[in-house]
């Protein structure tokens, strides 16, 4: 048995296992993935105190270090379901663990445009990250669809590596941060598409070869597909844990509508999705907990 249980290794979960060890709580990490999370899909990290530039795979190996240093238990298990009653049960790919107390820190994974074999060529040619597959397609050309700060940045990076990169949006206008819409007017090899969309994947012989746009074909070598995320919430199914669009709600203590239930990060419905924050939301829902333990 044990006093915590947090499902997800990724900078709100390692936060909150600092903090609930240190707290000294019994605690267990649980990640089906790899340690850090999303943040090691992100080249470079220029907003995170402590680091004028680190890229994410360099941050996600600093807080693992912690988790090691700390000597906090940890399993690379995925989380299949869980029962939240007064002791939480919380079932595994492998195993079946207990707590006392739940932190759901379970992120959000990159959304997919839908489109016929997009699955089939994931890897052959579609990618959601820039950082692992972007230097495959050194001198080349490629699109990046989307019109957040994801798209923006990866955009950016890879145009450093590609010979071109297509930027491709759904509306007239970017949502992402305006320093990122600044920095994309200066670099020539980025042709930015609004109002586009792409409606099919051009392949010969199973070989990735474009996209089909609504009013244009591109023969490009990869897409890399950045159209924000879905909160990782399906082991929650067989819960009454309250969701807003797929999105955990907490209140301020970060606790859920079940007691003894909390979560932080991405997983949860809020306005800022930030490393940052993140990490601060995983810090007070483990002192919290010990509060209350
Ligand atoms: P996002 O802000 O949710 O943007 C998603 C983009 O994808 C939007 O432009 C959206 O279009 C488009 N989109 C959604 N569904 C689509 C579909 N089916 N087909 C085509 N386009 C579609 O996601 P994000 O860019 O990944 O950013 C997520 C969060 O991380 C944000 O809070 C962002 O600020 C943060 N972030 C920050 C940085 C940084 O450098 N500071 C870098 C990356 C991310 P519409 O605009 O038309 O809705």
């Amino acid at each position: 048995m044990y006093d915590v249980i947090i499902i997800g290794m990724g900078a709100s979960g390692i936060s909150s296992a600092i903090y609930a060890k240190r707290a000294g709580l019994k605690v267990l990490m649980l990640e089906g993935n790899v340690p850090g999370g999303i943040i090691n899909n992100i080249p470079k990290i220029e907003n995170y105190p402590g680091f004028k530039s680190i890229s994410g795979p360099d941050l996600a190996m600093n807080f693992f270090d912690e988790v090691n240093s700390y000597n906090i238990e940890y399993k690379l298990e995925k989380v299949t379901d869980v029962s939240l009653d007064s002791i939480k049960t919380i079932k595994t790919t492998n195993n079946v663990y207990q707590s006392k107390y739940l932190v759901i820190a379970s992120g959000r994974t990159p959304r997919m445009l839908g489109l016929k074999d997009e699955e089939k060529y994931l890897g052959k040619g579609i990618s959601t990250c820039a950082l692992c597959d972007g230097s495959l397609f050194k001198n080349k050309e490629v699109a990046v669809v989307g019109g957040g700060s994801s798209a923006l940045s990866e955009a950016i990076y890879l145009s450093r590596i590609v010979s071109k990169v297509y930027l491709i949006h759904r509306r007239n206008e970017f949502r992402a941060e305006n320093t990122l819409i600044e920095s994309l007017k200066g670099i020539p090899n980025i042709e930015v598409i609004l109002e586009e969309e792409v409606t099919e994947i051009i392949s010969e012989n199973d070989i990735f070869k474009g996209i089909k746009l609504k009013n244009r074909d591109l023969q490009i070598a990869a897409m890399f597909i950045y159209i924000g995320f879905l909160p990782n919430t399906e082991f929650l199914k067989n819960t009454d844990i309250k969701l807003d669009n797929g999105y955990i709600v907490v209140n301020a203590s970060h606790e859920t509508n079940i007691p003894g239930v909390y979560a932080c990060g991405d997983v949860t419905k809020k306005e800022i999705y930030q490393i940052i924050n993140a990490a601060s939301e995983g810090a007070e829902a483990a002192i919290n907990i010990a509060q209350k333990n």
